[in-house]
């Protein structure tokens, strides 16, 4: 199989990069751009300076605000209905990945037909969708520079993948003083699943030279920057190494792919409303654990990078230790294990693992992992992540 490898026509990555909004949507010839956020976004204020930009330039902003965590296909149709009422021409996504996922799903029905599942999976919609300008406020999902959306089906409970090339963004702009405020709960989170972009990117099946380059890239920022990020949220040089990391992971992983982290965490969200970088953050020792045999050389080099284990170390002792660092890590930077996020609950959990199991095979995600995992295994990888040292 030939490599591809799909991004944003244009990327601008650089502090101050939101206030070139307004002229990449005249550019693109927009008039009503439809500017799909969230309620946490809107009080941060971002939003207002945004508006005030584009009207400046003579555009006709509408807002739809209404998208929530873990967006679902019900937010996508709220905000098709919103772009066709006011005849809308575009999108600007300015947000995490929830508002960005949710513009890349609206941008794509305006011009395929309803519903979405039906594109569920790989390259099935047929049709380019509108000009999507996409400004992320996290780092993060590194969303802004993929083809890949995760929208909720809320008639059965399941988070579907969609990838295609037609969900690429038109224009990221990637402005790391947006992240400033992040909550260090929430910069832990969403930057241990940048870093868990990385790591599956450069350990899937899928890799290959440009990914690698890219993925390794991540990692590093991460290891560098993440733990700073954390303690000193104004440290700017700190907040511009995790927004670069996870742009540069939403690249790698979007055409290389992620693997079972992903496919195990994605059920989780659906069922459960754990945040998606924190099921993330909290599968992936247990999953790394599980796939280091089955590819030694790239897990070893991942726990050099991260200092886990020390250059001259064989490769066999230092893939061994990753799993442990990332424990480690989860510790330092507080992230809850999965007994203590709220929302769920242990005798749900337990029997609800063959069906989460189940739908993380069905993602297709899990096939992409170095040592593939039977249904069975996945049961027991999800035993193994609830039942942590923290536990008692
Ligand atoms: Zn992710």
């Amino acid at each position: 199989m030939s490599h591809v490898f799909h991004c944003p026509p244009t990327l601008v990555i650089d502090g101050g990069a939101r206030h070139e909004a307004a002229q990449h949507l005249v550019r693109l010839g927009s008039r009503r751009p439809l500017v799909v956020t969230d309620a946490g976004v809107v009080r941060l204020g971002a939003i207002d300076e945004l508006l005030s930009e584009l009207r400046a330039a003579g555009l006709e902003p509408v807002v739809f605000a209404d998208v929530q965590p873990d967006p679902t296909d019900q937010n996508v149709a709220a905000g098709l209905a919103q772009l066709r009422s006011a005849s809308c021409d575009a999108l600007v996504a300015m947000g995490g990945g929830s508002p960005i996922d949710t513009a890349k799903a609206i941008g794509a029905l305006a011009t395929n037909a309803a519903p979405l599942a039906q594109y569920a999976g790989y390259h099935k919609i047929p049709n380019p969708g509108l000009p999507l300008l996409a400004i992320p406020t996290t780092a993060g999902t590194g969303s802004e520079a993929t083809k890949v959306t995760v929208i909720t089906d809320t008639t059965r409970d399941v988070k579907m993948m969609i990838l295609s090339a037609h969900l690429v963004p038109t224009v990221a702009l990637v402005d790391f003083e947006l992240t400033l405020t992040m909550p260090a709960a929430l910069t832990a989170a969403v930057g241990v699943d940048t870093l868990t972009h990385g790591i599956e990117a450069y350990v899937s099946r899928k890799a290959f030279g440009l990914t690698d380059a890219l993925a390794l890239s991540c990692i590093e920022l991460c290891g560098r920057h993440l733990h700073t990020a954390c303690r000193e949220p104004g440290n700017r040089a700190a907040r511009e190494g995790m927004m670069l990391a996870a742009c540069q992971g939403g690249l790698a992983f979007a055409n290389s792919s992620v693997c079972l982290v992903h496919g195990m965490s994605r059920p989780i969200g659906a069922m459960f409303h754990v945040p998606h970088g924190l099921s993330n953050a909290i599968l992936l020792p247990t999953v790394t654990r599980f796939s280091w045999p089955a590819s030694v050389q790239r897990y070893a080099r991942i726990a050099r990078i991260l200092e886990f284990a020390r250059l001259e170390s064989n490769d066999n002792d230092a893939a061994r230790m990753l799993a442990d660092g990332l424990d480690r890590w989860n510790d330092d930077l507080r992230l809850p294990p999965l007994s203590r996020c709220p929302g769920i609950d242990r005798e749900r959990f337990l029997a609800s693992l063959p069906r989460m199991a189940e739908a993380a095979l069905a993602s297709g995600s899990p096939q992409n992992n170095p040592r593939v995992p039977t249904a069975d295994e996945i049961v027991e990888l999800y035993r193994q992540a609830w039942v942590t040292k923290h536990e008692n």
